[in-house]
């Protein structure tokens, strides 16, 4: 039996360990945090990760445990629907699912204990000799281990990479986010977009009766550091420019400086190859998507789907791994960089100098549409 190390364990690096346990490989996930603390905001799961949700034998789990929804309505700051975007549904698979990242996370962790994954908590690697026909690595308690293949699933800032590959960094955007978790209304049936003068805001549903806002603002080029003080009352006061009903119902819910998720958006595509003899990167690691098509985590699934399925394949892990890179190279690369476009277009438009003639929602419209191609 073949042996990988995965380091990472986020939604890339245990979807792997799920899709490489089923054929068979011995299979250990190392992760830096002593023990899980995921945040308890929503992510936004799209037909085609569904899709790949299902081929690891989750999605009908994700769908109980999230919320199902139709396509987004795109709405001005008053509330008047505009148009509507989305992945469409995927045979039985529907637009979207809104679910809390936390329970995507436990999903995923206890599909993997159920596969017999082996957890190394707490550690990470120090060095890592990257042979041929092996890697042997050295890890932060002093031990060591011989792999068939070692997987980087260790996110942005990854240190597998900057070990293997060199010296890659993320590039802030100028925008970030900020997220905040409230009790759903009824009427928030789907999921909804609000387009204002110099920001955007979303409600997404994540349960019967949760739902998450986030909200995209333009905080300059030099990505101000914002003191914990000062989230409430700026997250408020962007708000206030919004007069939709389902808006205005929530802001005054917001008083929990810990419960805002703010983070500046940083995007990274790594040249290709993301492999080098027994090293393979996924995820993140290697195409951190900023979020405006709600798409990096479907992108990681994605990697562990293709990547089990070629080395169940290939005879040679090396034909695998080239294999590999082909099939997922022309798709990360469209959603990190019309993800940025759009970024970019909001910015311009956000400062009243968008091109004439450029739609946002039909660059949105258009690429989603294309995530339904069989990977
Ligand atoms: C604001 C925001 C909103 C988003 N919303 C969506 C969305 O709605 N839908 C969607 O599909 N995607 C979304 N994404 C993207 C999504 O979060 C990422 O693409 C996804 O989490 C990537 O998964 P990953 O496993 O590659 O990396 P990560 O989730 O970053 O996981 C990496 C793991 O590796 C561990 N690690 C880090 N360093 C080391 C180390 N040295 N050694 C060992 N372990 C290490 C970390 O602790 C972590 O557990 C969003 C991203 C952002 C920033």
């Amino acid at each position: 039996m073949k042996k990988i190390l995965i380091v990472g364990g986020g939604i890339g690096g245990l979807s792997s360990g799920i899709a490489l346990r089923k054929i068979g490989y011995e299979v250990e996930i190392l992760e830096i945090q002593p023990k899980f603390d995921i945040y308890g905001v929503g992510i936004i799961q799209q037909s085609n990760a569904l899709r790949a949700l299902d081929a690891l034998g989750l999605a009908d789990e994700a769908l109980k445990r999230g919320c199902a929804y139709g396509m987004v309505k795109m709405c001005l700051p008053h509330g008047v629907q505009v148009a509507e975007v989305g992945v469409p549904p995927i045979g039985r698979l529907p637009s979207h699912n809104g679910i809390s990242r936390k329970i995507m996370h436990e999903i995923l962790h206890e599909g993997a204990v159920a596969q017999g994954v082996i957890f190394k908590m707490g550690k990470t690697v120090t060095k890592i000799d990257n042979q041929e026909d092996g890697v042997l690595v050295e890890f932060t308690d002093g031990s060591t281990g011989f792999y068939d293949l070692l997987i980087g699933a260790d996110g942005v800032n990854s240190k597998v990479r900057s070990l293997v590959f060199g010296d890659y960094k993320a590039q802030y955007t100028g925008q970030s986010v900020w997220r905040y978790a409230f009790d759903r209304p009824v009427e928030l049936e789907t999921g909804y977009i609000f387009m204002n003068r110099q920001s955007k805001a979303g409600l997404i549903p994540m349960t019967t009766d949760r739902m998450y806002m986030f909200l995209v603002t333009a905080e300059g080029e030099d990505n101000p550091f914002i003191p914990e003080n000062e989230l409430v009352p700026r997250m408020k006061e962007y708000l206030k420019s919004y007069s939709a009903k389902m808006i205005q119902d929530v802001i005054e819910q917001i008083t929990d400086p810990k419960g805002i998720i703010y983070r500046p958006l940083e995007t990274l595509l790594v040249p290709a190859p993301w492999y080098k003899n027994r090293v393979v990167m996924i995820g993140d690691s290697v195409h951190a998507t900023i979020p405006q098509l709600g798409s990096g985590a479907g992108l990681a699934l994605e990697d562990s789907v293709v990547l089990a399925e070629l080395l169940d394949s290939e005879e040679e892990i090396s034909v695998a791994l080239e294999k590999f890179m082909n099939r997922r190279w022309d798709r990360c690369k469209m959603i990190v960089d019309v993800s940025k476009q759009i970024g970019e277009l909001e910015q311009l438009d956000w400062k009243g100098q968008l091109p004439e003639g450029v739609n946002i929602g039909a660059i949105m419209g258009k690429t989603l549409g294309a995530m339904m191609a069989s990977i």
